[in-house]
């Protein structure tokens, strides 16, 4: 059994982890952990703020003021990337909204696909193409130095919506259908989007990695 400790604080993160990567692999996360520091994502790529994360906890996992017992730190750095506004909102989807305001932390999941559908108003259906990405870094904690990091990625091909639709997942799950779907990620729930998501393709990676 491996034990990983996933550098997040979302819950939906938090389950498509645990659902993909099923009961073999055991997945601990800041939800499990008194601990909380605030790792500034000032990387400019998806590959680079992944980093940032799971290498700011393997350090503290590492401490000696941890005793959780945990053998890998991940961290998901994931975004959508929309062709029509040059792969924007990208590395700063969690943010998009904010990028306006000033406002600090994450803007509000409806705030940034209100922006998304305002910025793509006068954009056709055939010109709405986009895709989701996912990149997880992998530390070992015993040795949580950048030159240790090992990255796996995967993304969704499919294109955005004129008005949300469906109530599952997060983010911008309600306004992103998948090719070869007519409905939304929020729509399509769980189970379908675990099977061909950006971040099971991603989990896959990983989980190769891991075994046996
Ligand atoms: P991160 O937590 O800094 O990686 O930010 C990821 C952001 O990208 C989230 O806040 C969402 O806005 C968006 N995002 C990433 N993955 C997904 C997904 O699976 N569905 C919907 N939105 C996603």
């Amino acid at each position: 059994m491996h034990t990983l400790f996933l550098a997040t604080g979302n819950a939906h993160k938090i389950d498509e982890f645990k659902s993909i990567l099923g009961p073999d692999v055991l997945v601990l996360s800041q939800r499990d952990t008194n601990a909380r520091f605030d790792v500034p994502e000032t990387a400019d790529t998806f590959e680079g703020n992944a980093a940032l994360k799971a290498i700011a906890w393997a350090r503290y996992l590492h401490s000696d003021t941890c005793n959780m017992n945990v053998e890998w730190v991940v961290a998901d750095d994931s975004g959508l990337e929309v062709d029509a506004l040059s792969g924007a909102p990208g590395i700063h989807s969690a943010r998009f909204a904010a990028l306006d305001t000033g406002a600090s932390g994450n803007s509000p999941d409806h705030a940034n696909n209100e922006k998304l559908l305002r910025l793509l108003a006068s954009v056709p259906a055939e010109r709405r193409t986009a895709r989701f990405r996912c990149v997880i870094a992998r530390v070992p904690v015993a040795h949580p130095h950048p030159s240790a990091v090992t990255h796996y990625s995967g993304t969704c091909e499919g294109r955005i919506l004129e008005a949300p639709s469906g109530a599952a997942g997060f983010g911008y799950d309600p306004l992103f259908v998948p090719n070869g779907y007519n409905q939304s990620f929020a729509e399509l729930g769980g189970d379908v989007k675990n099977r061909i998501s950006h971040r099971s393709a991603a989990l896959a990676a990983l989980r190769a990695a891991l075994s046996p």
